[in-house]
């Protein structure tokens, strides 16, 4: 299993960050082999039927990476390249990205391969039911709480609370996080990754003495935390100049108009054809001059064949794994970019999904205000500590990021011991 998983080009990322971390703090051999192994890897099988009557059978996987610090929490993702190996990366990350933050969570991840964009509603709420059902004797708020990924959205977090609340006899909404607010879902959700992804930018700028006001982004997608982050950047009196989805790349160098935007994008699908900028091959946009580049889509976007090339002043990575260890290697030598690592950049989203377990668990809700300002606070200190534990080390900021998660996790291992 170790072989196939390593096999896997995310998870051989995953566990090369891994082991070079682990190198770096000398971790005990006997605890560095707990630490990296997943504890649970589930596969089920998802009989659907479709709205042309056909039964498709469906794979849809869950990792749970560990459950020694509290239960495991990650997102579940619909895309077509989903794979056991894939997902194991992303929750050995979520793992470190929830001990990096100091949430009381493993990590976990899940994913169905199925092209969401070629399914009607009802079969995705047929989908993510008979998922939810299949997967249910192995989660529990508090033992493995789900939340949207790339491909879903609270919606499906709906159907999968109302599983499994069907199943309870009870309304359970601290089985998922990141569900409609009617559905005691947090306020600042939605807008949670984006935001901390646009909150940390501001907090390099500030670190490099560079003003916000004025300054450039570029952004490789336009999901939920793309736009999320366009929006909060633009707020903060960033000009945003080069936008990518699937659809196609477009660029404006005066900045794109936003609310113009997503009219555009809520009547068209996607934001090719937007009349307020130029079209732009989506590979050369990230080549572009800029103050900040977003990777904010799938993993393995900024490789060893563009890092060299790359003309931005901070990389701030809202997708989980969008750089190889190859380009990391670049980056680190060139000197010049600063990185905001995935685990700091994008943990807005599971920050406050931790607060809506927590308002959940109390049957009580905050204000957006004080979520968010929470979610600022916590940002804040983990970039603090960082910073500091990078200058005290002398190391980069991703090696940083994930020695501080590591080392939490290996702590935990350590004083709980190996039972029996
Ligand atoms: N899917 C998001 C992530 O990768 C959020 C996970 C969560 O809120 O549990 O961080």
């Amino acid at each position: 299993m170790k072989e196939a998983l390593l096999k896997d080009p995310v998870f051989g990322m995953a566990a090369e960050q891994f082991d070079r971390v682990a190198d770096f703090l000398e971790l005990d051999a006997e605890v560095r082999e707990r630490c990296k192994w997943p504890k649970r890897l589930i596969t089920v099988t998802l009989p659907v039927t479709m709205d042309d009557g056909r039964t498709e059978v469906f794979f849809g996987h869950r990792v749970q990476h560990h459950l020694s610090r509290g239960p495991v929490k990650g997102g579940l993702r619909f895309h077509p390249n989903v794979n056991i190996g894939e997902v194991a990366a992303l929750a050995m990350w979520m793992n470190w990205k929830c001990a990096l933050m100091g949430l009381p969570y493993g990590g976990g991840k899940g994913g169905i391969a199925c092209d969401p964009r070629t399914m009607s509603m009802r079969e995705q709420e047929r989908l993510t039911r008979r998922f939810a059902q299949e997967i249910a004797p192995f989660i529990g708020p508090e033992i493995d709480v789900m939340a949207p990924d790339v491909g879903t959205t609270a919606q499906h977090m709906a159907w999968i609370l109302d599983t499994y609340s069907t199943r309870e006899g009870r309304f359970v909404p601290e089985i998922v996080t990141g569900k409609p607010v009617e559905l005691q879902g947090s306020e600042g959700r939605t807008q949670a990754t984006g935001h901390g992804v646009a909150f940390t930018i501001t907090l390099a700028l500030a670190k490099l003495g560079i003003k916000i006001q004025g300054t450039t982004a570029i952004v490789q997608g336009y999901g939920n935390v793309g736009s999320h982050a366009v929006d909060t950047m633009i707020g903060y009196g960033m000009k945003v100049t080069g936008i990518s989805d699937i659809s196609g790349a477009i660029w404006n160098a005066k900045g794109i108009d936003h609310h113009a935007l997503h009219e555009h994008v809520s009547t068209h699908g996607g934001i090719k054809g937007f009349p307020g900028a130029e079209p732009i091959d989506p590979d050369t946009l990230l080549l572009q001059e800029c103050d900040a580049l977003v990777p904010a889509a799938l993993e393995r976007v900024i490789t060893k064949d563009n890092a060299a090339k790359l003309k931005c002043r901070i990389l701030a990575e809202a997708a989980n794994g969008p750089t190889t260890p190859e380009a990391d290697a670049i980056i680190e030598q060139r000197g010049d970019i600063f990185l905001i690592p995935d685990v700091l950049c994008n943990a807005g989203g599971v920050t406050v999904s931790y607060f809506e377990w927590v308002q959940n668990l109390q049957r009580f809700s905050w204000t957006k205000h004080e979520v968010l300002t929470k979610l600022e606070t916590k940002l804040n200190e983990a970039f603090t500590n960082l910073n500091n534990f990078c200058e005290k080390h002398n190391c980069g900021m991703r090696l940083g990021a994930l020695a501080t998660g590591i080392q939490t996790v290996a702590n935990v291992k350590q004083t709980r011991g190996l039972f029996p």
